[in-house]
Formats: structure tokens, sequence, C-alpha cells
């Protein structure tokens, strides 16, 4: 048997129905020591001695021949902030179509954004909170999301709270009523850092959406945020990611962190990024700081520490450049390209993603390029994109979750 059907069988015998996220919960893997035998189409029946699968469950079938998969990502996106005189001002108009130019940029089996602003039904014209930077949006706004072609978007960032505990609850709602998935949102359950699945072409892809940010703090009877410091990052998410890479094909960090304003990340970002590399995930993906940073490799996969704002209303120099990052894995489960599609916040009409080209695009590019190279990684040009190849294609590995601190006596 190959060790891909070694490795699908949890996959199997874990897989759940139905196509929405679903929660994973922090349950050990199956030993890898004991597998049961992958069960080809053609095979004779299941021995007797194999572990009893419950009358429910959905009956094992063949792995589906994987082809390769692209998931794309972007970076800060709202749609409008409460001004100074506590009113909201909407950054695009009536009949403005914010994400038109960039959607074929975008284009993906799944596409992945930050949603920096909670969603609510009534959006109130005067902001709940006494804050400097307050956003909030609509469903109506939200539908520009499904016109851009998006599959998910996370909502764990620092605005969460910026329409109170309603819209916390209402921003996930709001979300599945439209068709895209909520990641990350705040729960008032358990577990709050949990892996969310998204089905897809016969894979599954496993995000772990968390941020390292947050502007208020929790109050009690209100939805949490999944929220934790940087540096605790190893020891509270490499256990979940452990937990799930036996059921997933891939696994994407989605990681709301960084210093505003910032060039380069801190090293604490740097190794908090690399242990969840090293302990099973695909890819960590981030945003926050508000301008783009570098991208470093690291073993099998890579670290994109700030993609920037995307649809936003920053639009000075280096806060309007920004990019959309592409990542092609093999059916294999390996990344084989990450592109960087140079992109920039246009003004006109009203403020909105667009492809970066001829100055612009050398002004992205050459920020990217020079970011990563302190990172010591370099890219290579393909027409207006950046792109980096020849990652080694080992098995993602997910050694065990490190054993507790034992208490001080
Ligand atoms: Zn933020």
């Amino acid at each position: 048997m190959s060790a891909r059907a070694l490795r699908l069988l949890p996959a199997l015998l874990l897989a759940c129905s139905g196509g929405g996220p679903t929660p994973t919960a922090p349950t050990p893997p199956p030993p890898a020591a004991a597998p049961a035998p992958a069960v080809p189409s053609d095979s004779p029946p299941v021995p007797s001695d194999s572990p009893p699968v419950p009358a429910d469950s959905p009956p094992l079938a063949t792995p589906a021949p994987l082809a390769a998969i692209e998931l794309t990502f972007v970076g800060d996106i709202i749609f409008g902030r409460y001004r100074g005189d506590n009113t909201f001002d909407a950054i695009p108009g009536p009949d403005d179509h914010p994400f038109a130019e960039i959607a074929e940029t975008m284009r993906s089996d799944l596409l992945i954004g930050n949603l920096e602003t909670p969603l609510t039904r009534d959006l109130p014209h005067k902001s709940p909170i006494g804050a400097q930077y307050r956003f909030g949006a609509s469903k109506e706004m939200a539908q520009h999301l499904v016109d851009g072609g998006f599959t998910a978007l996370s909502l764990a960032n620092n605005h969460a709270f910026d329409l109170r505990a309603q819209g916390m609850l209402d921003s996930p709602v709001i979300l599945r009523e439209l068709g895209l998935i909520p990641l990350g949102a705040s729960r008032t359950e358990p577990p709050l850092f949990r892996v969310e699945t998204i089905e897809r072409n016969h894979w599954k892809v496993g995000i772990l959406a968390v941020t390292a940010r947050r502007n208020a703090p929790h109050f009690d009877g209100t939805p949490e945020l999944p929220f934790l410091s940087t540096t605790d990052f190893d020891a509270l998410l490499s256990p979940v990611i452990a937990a799930a890479r036996p059921s997933h094909d891939l696994i994407i960090v989605f990681v709301h962190w960084g210093e505003e304003y910032a060039d380069d990340p801190a090293p604490h970002q740097r190794r908090a990024a690399k242990a969840l590399l090293d302990h099973g995930a695909d890819l960590v993906v981030g945003h926050h700081p508000h301008v783009l940073q570098g991208i470093e490799r690291h073993g099998r996969g890579a670290v994109a520490y700030s993609l920037g704002n995307f649809l936003f209303e920053n639009t000075h120099d280096i806060p309007r450049l920004t990019g959309v990052l592409r990542a092609r894995f093999t059916p294999e489960r390996c990344l084989e390209t990450l592109t960087f599609h140079p992109a920039y916040i246009k003004r006109i009409p009203s403020k909105h993603p667009a492809p970066a080209t001829r100055g612009l695009g050398k002004q992205v590019r050459e920020r990217m390029t020079t970011l990563s190279a302190s990172l010591d990684t370099s890219f290579e040009l393909r027409g207006e994109d950046l792109t980096l190849s020849s990652f080694p294609c080992t098995p993602a590995t997910a050694p065990p979750p490190p054993a507790p601190t034992p208490a001080a006596p």
C-alpha cells in the first residue's frame, strides 16, 4: 500500500458529511503504528479484524484522484468606517463593484481574505463604540465578497468587536446566508482554536484562523475571539495542527498579527511561523500591519507575513501597495509554486484593488523582493508576477503535541 493511501485512511474514517466548515476538535490523531488497510474499489471485503465501522457511517469510498489545487489569499478588507463625527462613510459607492477589476487575478479553486469588519443586519448610522478606528458593514455590502468570488473570510481580527457582541454574532450568520464560509468567528463554545474544513474538488483543506491582535478585551457572556499571543502559537496551535493533520490534505494558518506599518516581521513572529510549519502546517499567511511584508521559505512551505490592505481606505504610497497570493499544490499535497500577483488600491471611482502593472507593478515587486531578500528568500520574475518554486516534496510532519508543563511543586 502506498504511503499516500495510508495517510488517506484516517481522512476517510474521519470524513464528515456536509460541505460546510467543520470545526475539528483537538482530539489525538489515530495511532500511526496501527493503520488499518485502505480499501481500493477492487479489493476484497474489509477483514473482520478491521476497526468496526458504525452502521450509520458512510461506506468507505475509493479516494478520488486529486487534481492540483490552487488556494488564493488576500489581506484586509473593509467597506467603510465611522468618522470623527461618528457617522458611517462607505468606501464603495452604490453603483461600484470594488472587486470587479481584480476578480480575474483572484480567480481560484478557493479564495480567502481577512474581513476586517464585523457585519450586522441593520448597520447603525452612529458607531456603537468610541474608538478612533471603527468599522462595520451591512449584508448588502458583504454581497461584494460574493461578486468577487470569495470562498471564505476570516473574522479573527482586532475589529471583531466594532459592532459589539451583535456584530460578532451576526457576522458568521450573514456570511453563511451569502454562501460564504466564516473562519475564526468569535464563539461561546470551545474550542476557540480550531481547524475549519473546506472541501473542494475532493480536497479537504483545513484553515486555522486566529488573531494575535484585539482592540477590546473579552466580556463575560459575549462570544470570544480566537485570540492568543504570538509567543503562545507553538504551545497552543501546534497540537491543534497535529490533531487535524491526519484528516486533512492541507493545513493553512491564516493569522492576524504583527506591528502596524512595520516593514519586517518581528523575530518572535518568524520563530512562531516556523514552528507551525515544522508541526505540520503547509503555509502561514498573515495580515494586519496594513503594509506588505516579505515572504520567507521554510522547509516544504512558506510564510507570507503580511498581505497588507486589500480593500481599505488608507491609500497612502506604501499602504496602497498590495497583492494576491496564489499557492498551487500538487496531487501529492506538496507546494508546487507560490505566486505573488502585484496589486494596488486604486482611488477612482472609489477605492478598490486593481492589478499593478508598469511602474506600479515594479514598485510593488521591488518592495516584496527587497523585504523577502532580508528573509533569505528570492523570487523568479514571471511576467508581472513573482514566484517561488522547487519546494521539497516531503511528507508533512506532525510530531505529537508538546507535553504539558508540569505544575510547580
Ligand atoms: Zn487589523
